[in-house]
């Protein structure tokens, strides 16, 4: 596959046509942001680490019957994906309070609840992510209700397969951010990335983070925890 030029530079990931017009390189970078683009840093190794264990969840998910983007792993930081219209929805699947339902809705972290949340941001950095409901979303021509009924349906279960799969690594899945996309015949399938970036993951055994809130609220040890994930992921597999 020729990596042509490149379409898109976004704040994890860069985005490169080939020379098939339904097929991008996506290309994970070591560069990390918070708090809307306000923190920056680095977190060395990053980028191989997210490229490789999203890959690995996108193949376990397409096993349990969720389209995907997946399509081939290049090497380290690069995967060939299917080019996606991005629904302009982060779907957003909760187990556990944290990070801004704590803060919205002025409770601790750690509340586990009887179900799962679901929830939208409109993905537009220009308005800052802002929440919005599915009559919002409809309103405003984002997708249409069978497309949200599907990207419910399927989010809901991305969370038992993901959710049962990392327990069985030691690790607790409190919440996560999914993004789906269009394919060319309008199918709805699970697009961008699964990884510590988008997903918050707590120690079974110590509630230790394993996450990107150690960057983000300057907890130390940010590398060790994504390699920590990493070795949970893989085991012996690496
Ligand atoms: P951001 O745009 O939020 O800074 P990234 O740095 O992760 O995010 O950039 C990757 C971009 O590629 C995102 O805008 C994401 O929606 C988009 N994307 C993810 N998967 C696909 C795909 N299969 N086809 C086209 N675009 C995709
Ligand atoms: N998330 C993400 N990208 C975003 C916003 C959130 O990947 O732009 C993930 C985040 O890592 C967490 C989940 O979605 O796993 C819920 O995030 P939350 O709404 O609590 O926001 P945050 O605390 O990141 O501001």
């Amino acid at each position: 596959m020729e990596k042509r030029e490149q379409l898109y530079e976004g704040k994890a990931k860069k985005v490169y046509a080939t020379d098939d017009p339904n097929l991008v390189i996506v290309s994970y970078k070591d560069d990390a942001t918070a708090f809307d683009g306000t923190k920056r840093g680095t977190i060395m190794g990053k980028g191989a680490i997210n490229n490789r264990m999203s890959n690995f969840l996108m193949k376990k998910l397409a096993d349990a019957g969720i389209p995907t983007h997946f399509v081939e792993e290049l090497n380290d930081r690069e995967t060939l994906v299917k080019k996606v219209q991005i629904v302009p929805l982060e779907v957003i699947i909760r187990n556990v309070s944290a990070g801004s339902f704590a803060k919205r809705y002025g409770v601790e972290e750690g509340i586990v609840f009887d179900e799962p949340t679901f929830e939208f941001s409109y993905k537009n950095d220009d308005l800052h992510d802002p929440l919005l409901n599915t009559s919002h979303a409809l309103a405003l021509k984002l997708a249409t209700k069978e497309e949200i009924a599907a990207i419910k349906s399927m989010a809901l279960k991305v969370n038992d397969v993901l959710k049962a799969f990392f327990a069985e690594c030691g690790v607790r899945l409190i919440d996560f951010k999914l993004e789906f996309g269009r394919l060319p015949d309008g199918t709805i399938v699970l697009a961008d990335e699964i990884s510590p970036d988008t997903c918050r993951f707590w120690d079974a055994k110590t509630n230790e983070k394993l996450d990107k809130d150690r960057f983000r609220r300057d907890l130390g040890n940010v590398e060790e925890a994504y390699q920590e994930m990493m070795r949970r992921v893989f085991g012996g597999q690496q």
